[in-house]
């Protein structure tokens, strides 16, 4: 396979370029904690880096590495981390960077879970600022002499706003800062963060990537572009080899080595096999999303339907500069009239659940579930209406899915 090759065709075809065992089409399954050496010296090598090799279970495995590497090739970047959640992965990167003192700016609009993360962060002297990220003029607004790293997502869940990608990674280029994106929403099928000179690249992997909803994980990914020789926080350990990488190696070792949150070759083969089908199953569930969201839009009894693929949603153009398809994942406000609950019990084939990037069309009341913690006046400064109903799009017949919106609309 050339270097050329097509996205998919890279995916499916990246186990082969490493010897395989028998010929097996896919990646084996190693399920092993440990790796033996003949000879001492080769064991001792690994462990200093000199041999090239695997030295325990928590660190490396066969199977975890197959999938870095093609995570790599979806993100069209230098090295890959996988753990065991994507919240590992964004906890142990901002762990393995950041110290005490030190300041980040990250965007408001965030995962419900990672927003929580930032605010322990906070607490162990970690300083987080929150900003409107669809506009660049707000992140740099709130750039102090300590700030070192902006963290944005690319769609926000589940309001749907979209960072200003571009202008931000132009800002933190000029101003020396870790530029890190969480691409979770979009995935490298509908946008690369590369393009937008992010430094690191987050992937929950448990959503699109994998797809089927039956394996956690997440990754790191190094795109090459910063230069860690400026940064301070880089221990003199790993201050070796080409400086582009220096970030990736801490996150490995520091981060994933001493905090622990390492993904099993389980479900490492489960999300390699769902991620050969990314390109395809998406291609279909945006389909179906703008389906949707075209006919709630018209419909008297919806009040707001969220989607970046809507002319009058407020970042629409933006959207359409950066993403292939403005995303499979779209929220809306029932009219006052309907009851929540009861139009949710209505429908059949759309299931009432959490998670997102399933093959099944998944909805769930926002201010009732995911962001019932957060209390009505958090809620209310997010716009976070009582109201608010998620869909994460699947890749069911678009006819079926307007259908059960139809009928449990008319009820
Ligand atoms: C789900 C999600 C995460 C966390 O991923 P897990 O695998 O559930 O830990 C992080 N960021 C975004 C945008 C997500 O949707």
């Amino acid at each position: 396979m050339h270097e050329s090759a097509g996205f998919t065709t890279s995916i499916v075809h990246s186990d082969r370029l490493d010897p395989i065992e028998h010929g097996s089409l896919h990646k084996p399954v190693h399920a092993t904690v440990a790796y033996g050496y003949e000879d001492a010296r080769d064991l001792a090598g690994v462990f200093q880096g000199t041999h090239s090799g695997y030295s325990y279970g928590r660190q490396v495995n066969p199977t975890v590495s197959a999938l870095e590497r093609k995570v790599s090739r979806m993100e069209n970047g230098v090295a890959t981390v996988c753990f065991g959640t994507g919240m590992g992965a964004i906890g142990t990167l901002l762990f393995a960077l950041l110290r005490q003192g030190d300041h980040f700016v990250s965007s408001a609009f965030l995962f419900g879970n990672t927003n929580s993360l930032f605010q322990s962060f906070h607490v162990h002297g970690i300083d987080v600022a929150f900003v409107d990220a669809t506009r660049v003029e707000a992140v740099a607004a709130a750039i102090r002499p300590d700030t070192r790293l902006v963290f944005v997502e690319t769609i926000a869940n589940p309001r749907t706003q979209v960072s200003d990608l571009a202008h931000i990674g132009d800002l933190c280029r000029d101003r020396g800062l870790v530029y890190v994106v969480d691409n979770t929403m979009t995935s490298p099928w509908l946008f690369q963060p590369v393009t937008a000179d992010a430094s690191l690249i987050v992937n929950s992997l448990t959503k699109y990537i994998g797809g089927h909803g039956n394996a956690l994980g997440g990754a790191v990914t190094e795109t090459g572009r910063f230069d860690w020789g400026a940064f301070d926080n880089i221990y003199d350990t790993y201050r070796t080899g080409d400086t582009r990488r220096w970030g990736i190696q801490q996150i490995r070792k520091k981060g994933l080595r001493d905090f622990g949150a390492a993904m099993g070759p389980d479900a490492a083969h489960r999300i390699a096999i769902g991620s050969e089908t990314l390109a395809l199953r998406l291609e279909r569930q945006c389909a179906n999303t703008r389906a949707l969201t075209e006919y709630l839009d018209a419909h008297d009894r919806v009040a707001k339907v969220y989607y970046p693929g809507l002319p009058h949603h407020p970042e629409h153009d933006l959207a359409r500069e950066l993403f292939r398809h403005p995303g499979a994942l779209f929220s809306f406000e029932l009219d006052d009239g309907v009851d929540l609950f009861a139009f949710l019990n209505r429908l059949r084939v759309v299931v009432k659940s959490s998670n997102l990037g399933d093959n099944r069309t998944l909805a769930i009341p926002v201010a009732h579930t995911i962001y019932h913690e957060m209390g009505p006046g958090r809620r209310a400064s997010m716009g976070i209406a009582d109201s608010l109903i998620r869909i994460s799009v699947g890749i069911e017949d678009a006819d079926d899915l307007v259908g059960d919106f139809e009928q449990a609309l008319a009820g």
